[in-house]
């Protein structure tokens, strides 16, 4: 049985803003789920939702095995940890930790043993005494986390949770959280921004845009078989490149005419899936690593006629802007770019790696 399942659930707030729409989500338990998605999209109303802090105006939420629409957000049995951390400013860390379960009256040795075993985990041992104020922002994540897992709830909702941390804090977190999740077998519903972030955390990511779930898959799946050209361009860092070209049949199989003319056979495995797009026009996407400027030209590869126009080094590799014709994209190259803008290139396709859209539906087609 799914630890959490929501079916079909809308949300419309006053204004007409549809927050959520048609949402139909299954989190198993244990299960470290990551949905992410752009500012805006719902993520934050979803887990309102859930945490019983926001009524759906219809579909339902069912928790254990158990609807929960009418249930009062302190009798759901989930902990919720936000994005600022919250805080009590006047309380110690121990004290704050310790909040919930002092609400529920549990008894003193029992709270002492959950406060002391949860700052153990999160490395929060030697700042028990101390105030908010006196803590790093790491620190005050760590313990808005710890305030949920002493709760001991089934289920954790987390709403971007190191948004407002540096970028090396946020590494360390990051790696820390899963690990927890592990240890605990808890079963977690994380939101972020950051697909980087969706992408290291999930056991599963639910990719979301406009209050709509486009995929909810693997993360090795979202990447290489997106479900349609949002959740292609949304994850990878530079973004997937696309193109928009023509599918003609051509002697024995089928032919890519991009706009700049160049012909790309299609690899044969695609031909079936592609046929009844003969004499239409595509989108096609091609990954930044699934182009090379290097000479390891091996496999089945096209090269196109290009203008540099930007080079970002990273040390252990270059974004290279690319241009040809009308079209625009990044490739990514092993080690130091030798190239410099005006520069003319010929960048290699890989062209098994190729992935097709519907152009009017955005939906991957192979
Ligand atoms: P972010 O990542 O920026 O927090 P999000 O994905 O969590 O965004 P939500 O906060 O769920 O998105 O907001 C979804 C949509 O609903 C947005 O258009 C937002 O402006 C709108 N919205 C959120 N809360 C309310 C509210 N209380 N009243 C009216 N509109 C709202």
């Amino acid at each position: 049985m799914p630890a959490l399942t929501l079916c079909d659930l809308e949300k419309t707030y006053p204004g007409r803003v549809r927050a959520v729409s048609g949402l139909n989500l299954e989190v198993d338990p244990g299960e470290l789920m990551v949905v992410v998605g752009p500012s805006g999209c719902g993520k934050t109303t979803m887990l309102r939702m859930i945490a019983g802090l926001e009524q759906p105006d219809s579909g339902t939420i069912t928790l254990g095995g158990r609807v929960v629409n009418g249930t009062p957000a302190r009798d759901r049995d989930v902990a919720m940890v936000f994005q600022s951390g919250a805080l009590y400013p006047h309380l110690s860390v121990y004290e704050n930790i310790a909040f919930a379960l002092r609400l529920r009256r549990t008894p003193q040795r029992e709270i002492d043993v959950r406060v002391r075993e949860a700052a153990e985990m999160l490395g929060l041992g030697d700042v028990l005494a101390r105030r908010p104020a006196e803590l790093s922002g790491g620190q005050r994540q760590r313990v808005a986390l710890g305030r949920a897992i002493v709760r001991r709830p089934a289920l954790f909702l987390l709403d971007e949770p190191l948004s407002q941390l540096d970028a090396r804090l946020k590494a360390d977190l990051r790696a820390e959280i899963k690990a927890l999740q592990q240890r605990l077998g808890a079963t977690m519903l994380y939101v972020t921004h950051d697909q980087a972030e969706a992408m290291m955390l999930g056991r599963r990511v639910a990719v979301m845009n406009k209050g709509r779930l486009h995929q909810v898959a693997e993360p090795a799946t979202v990447y290489e078989r997106p479900a349609d050209r949002f959740v292609a361009g949304f994850l990878g860092t530079p973004a997937m490149n696309f193109f928009n070209g023509r599918i003609d049949s051509s002697a024995g199989g089928i032919a890519l005419r991009l706009r700049s003319g160049v012909e790309i056979r299609v690899p044969s495995n695609s031909h079936v899936a592609l046929t009844p797009y003969c004499g239409r026009e595509v989108i096609v996407g091609i990954r930044p690593e699934d182009m090379s400027l290097g000479a390891d030209r091996n496999g089945s590869l096209v090269t196109l006629a290009a203008q540099v126009e930007l080079v970002e080094p990273l040390g252990g590799e270059s974004f290279v802007h690319l241009r040809s014709g009308d079209d625009r994209f990044v490739v990514r190259s092993a080690g130091p770019a030798s190239l410099a803008p005006g520069d003319t290139a010929e960048p290699a396709v890989r062209t098994g790696r190729m992935v097709y859209f519907d152009i009017e539906t955005g939906q991957r087609i192979v």
